[in-house]
């Protein structure tokens, strides 16, 4: 199987120069709390060791950048995209509005673009649909900035990230069909196969294309005092289709994920692991298989981020 025929190609997007657009490698997690654990005045100084990563990344075959405003990993990302030398038409870079500051999307984009040095978003997502409840900005404002920042040019393609679906029925109310979300980007893992009720459903129905964060959670966000191996079903599962499939594990879980129609965003600092995740479009599981992680993930919850919002 090729990229361009990977289960989520549906929505045929494209970099600018016409490559698919295949898993993505994330800025955020690890440095985001890295950088949120300095001093103020020293959170815009780069950070190497991310830089490092993400031209180990680039270097080996990845053109997919996931980052965000809260990240605030922007600098990282236009220093290594030049250092890089990869054409900025064949790469895809995603941000994302942080709508927890006192900020504007429009304003929030600005600043985006210029920190990314670069004159347009692939993609540009609402981070989360939890605004401010002493603000009068709401979901409805900041959408319509988008939508002409679209209109501008500085977008190519416009969505969300860990939207339930009454939320993304508010979007519906307020754009036309042709200014609808086109991507939401969500927890996804066997663990947590509905960040929300039906989302999964849902976006599928509405042509949203899911993106996953945190698809390698079973691998290494289990502590063993909060599962022993008897509640952790797929310590047991992953082994045996690692052997059949003569896939790592995390190979193995980022090909579930595909092949449930999402688009993992995954990192890892590690390039024999880099390598490995490139390499998840060559094989497939079966359906029984897929079933069988879906089955035995069933059986046992685990939500990494925004723990209480959806209940
Ligand atoms: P993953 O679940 O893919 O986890 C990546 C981590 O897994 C890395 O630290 C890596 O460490 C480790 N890892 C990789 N392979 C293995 C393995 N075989 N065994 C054990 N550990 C392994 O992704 P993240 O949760 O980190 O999120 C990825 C990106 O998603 C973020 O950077 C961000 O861009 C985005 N995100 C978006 C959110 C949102 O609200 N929209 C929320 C959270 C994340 P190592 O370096 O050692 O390989």
């Amino acid at each position: 199987m090729t990229q361009s025929e990977s289960p989520v190609d549906s929505h045929n997007f494209r970099t600018v120069s016409g490559k698919p657009l295949i898993v993505g490698t994330g800025t955020g997690t690890k440095w985001q709390w890295l950088k949120k654990g300095r001093p103020e005045e020293e959170r815009t100084k780069l950070t190497q060791e991310l830089i490092d990563q993400l031209l180990l990344a680039l270097n080996n075959g990845f053109y997919h950048i996931d980052t965000a405003e809260i990240y605030t990993t922007h600098p990282e990302v236009a220093e290594a995209v030049e250092q890089s030398g990869i054409k900025r038409e064949d790469l895809w870079i995603t941000s994302k509005y942080n709508p927890y500051r006192n900020i504007t999307a429009a304003d929030a984009l600005k600043t985006t673009l210029e920190e990314l040095k670069t004159d347009y978003l692939d993609l540009y997502l609402i981070h989360t649909p939890f605004f401010s409840d002493e603000s009068t900005y709401s979901i409805e404002t900041a959408w319509k900035e988008i939508i002409d920042a679209k209109k501008q040019g500085k977008i190519r393609h416009i969505g969300v990230s860990n939207f339930a679906v009454q939320h993304l029925e508010r979007i519906f109310k307020v754009s036309e069909p042709e200014f609808y979300p086109v991507v939401n980007q969500i927890e996804f893992h066997p663990y947590l196969q509905d960040q929300s009720a039906d989302i999964t459903d849902y976006c599928k129905k509405h042509n949203i294309l899911l993106e996953a964060y945190g698809p390698l959670t079973p691998l290494f966000r289990i502590q063993s005092n909060e599962a022993d191996t008897a509640e952790d079903p797929l310590r047991k599962v992953l082994p045996k289709l690692s052997e059949k499939y003569q896939k790592t594990d995390s190979q193995i879980l980022l090909r579930y994920t595909l092949q449930r129609g999402y688009l993992p965003i995954t990192t890892s600092s590690k390039v024999q692991r880099i390598r490995e995740t490139l390499a998840i479009y060559d094989f497939e599981l079966s359906a029984e298989d897929v079933a069988l992680i879906d089955k035995e993930g069933s059986t046992f919850h685990f939500r990494s981020f925004f723990d209480g919002k959806f209940d």
